[in-house]
């Protein structure tokens, strides 16, 4: 018999595909982390997983204690999922302007959702320092109830995906691997996966895929932190350097325009079948600049950070596409007439 003994035990471990159209479009090999099979639905688990295991080892949350987290969502569904698993209580502060799937899912996992207004990170009602206030009020009252998990700045985020992400994709590879490149959220990843390879070979070129609206592939090209435009891509993109992003080995960066990520997330799911969000599609362009720019006969790896599901109402409706100007494939239109 073969089994796994909790939910923990399924994070991670997920497979390495091959993307087809990428790959025959540059002449490379394009694969992608299949992380949206994760049992809480992305890449994300990793790092609920990783700062729990971290906080569990330095003994900074107790038994039946509360997980508070500042999240675009993702974060949250995985430690929401973990805190049922393992007997803690979790409290998550999620801007108001997130996917409704999101909010939805992470309210099932029973935790606790506070949304709050999308602010400024230098604005104190940003949801992470509200996270953090709550959890410091919570230990207030009752000393050592309450954990910030802080993801954008606790660097056991990056750790995890160095000793977890990371290695799997050089053992996947088998070392055959000429380029890593994935957008950044809270730069774990990104900075997590590139010290892994890097330190495994010092050649492999490691990208930042930066959508619209962010400031890091300017910090990167020219060190000032510098944004234009906007994207709906969520979970993805900073106006900050975070702790997990300061120091990543990052050799190019790009800005990518919706109008080239979302036309790949919905030809992804037409033409192979995996239905990903708005983060995996810009990705998904950045694997195919770095394919472009290495030169046909190199093998380009990236991330499908969790499912289009997550996104229905935004990425897979025409009204709302067109008022975005993202182009409309004639598919979705059949899909969805009037
Ligand atoms: N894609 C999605 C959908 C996410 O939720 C996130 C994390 N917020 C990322 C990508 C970026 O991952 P990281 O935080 O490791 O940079």
């Amino acid at each position: 018999m073969s089994s796994r003994p909790d939910l923990a035990a399924t994070i991670g471990h997920t497979p390495l595909l091959r993307l087809r159209h990428a790959s025959a479009l540059t002449g490379c090999e394009v694969l992608a982390k299949a992380e949206l099979m994760n049992p809480g639905g992305s890449i994300k688990d990793r790092t609920a997983l990783g700062l729990l295991l971290d906080a569990e080892r330095r003994g900074l949350i107790r038994a039946g204690g509360f997980i508070v987290e500042g999240t675009a969502g993702n974060t949250g569904i995985g430690l929401g999922l973990l805190g049922a698993s393992l007997g803690y209580r979790t409290v998550i502060f999620m801007p108001e302007t997130q996917s409704r799937e999101k909010i939805d899912a992470l309210r099932i996992t029973g935790a606790e959702v506070r949304l709050v207004p999308a602010v400024p990170y230098k604005d104190p009602n940003h949801y992470a320092h509200q996270a953090r206030a709550h959890a410091e009020a919570l230990n207030e009252s009752d000393a050592g109830s309450a954990w910030f998990a802080n993801q954008f700045d606790n660097t056991a985020n990056r750790d995890f995906h160095e000793a977890t992400t990371g290695v799997e994709i050089w053992e996947q590879t088998e070392g055959h691997i000429d380029g890593f490149v994935c957008a950044s959220g809270t730069g774990g990843t990104l900075a997590g996966v590139g010290r892994a390879l890097k330190a495994r070979n010092p050649g492999v070129r490691i990208a930042l895929a930066d959508p619209t609206g962010s400031a890091l592939a300017n910090y990167v090209n020219t060190g000032e932190l510098v944004a234009s435009g906007n994207s709906i891509s969520e979970g993805i993109g900073s106006s900050r350097v975070t702790a997990n992003f300061d120091g990543a080995p990052i050799d190019l960066a790009w800005s990518i325009p919706d109008d080239e990520s979302i036309p790949l997330s919905h030809q992804l799911l037409h033409e192979e079948g995996w239905c990903v969000g708005g983060s995996s599609g810009v990705n998904v362009a950045g694997a195919i600049r770095l394919a472009r720019a290495l030169g046909p006969g190199h093998t380009v790896v990236t991330i499908l950070c969790d499912a289009g599901t997550r996104y229905q109402a935004k990425l897979f409706n025409p009204g709302f596409l067109r008022e975005k100007n993202i182009p409309v494939p004639p598919w979705l239109d059949q899909a969805f007439p009037g």
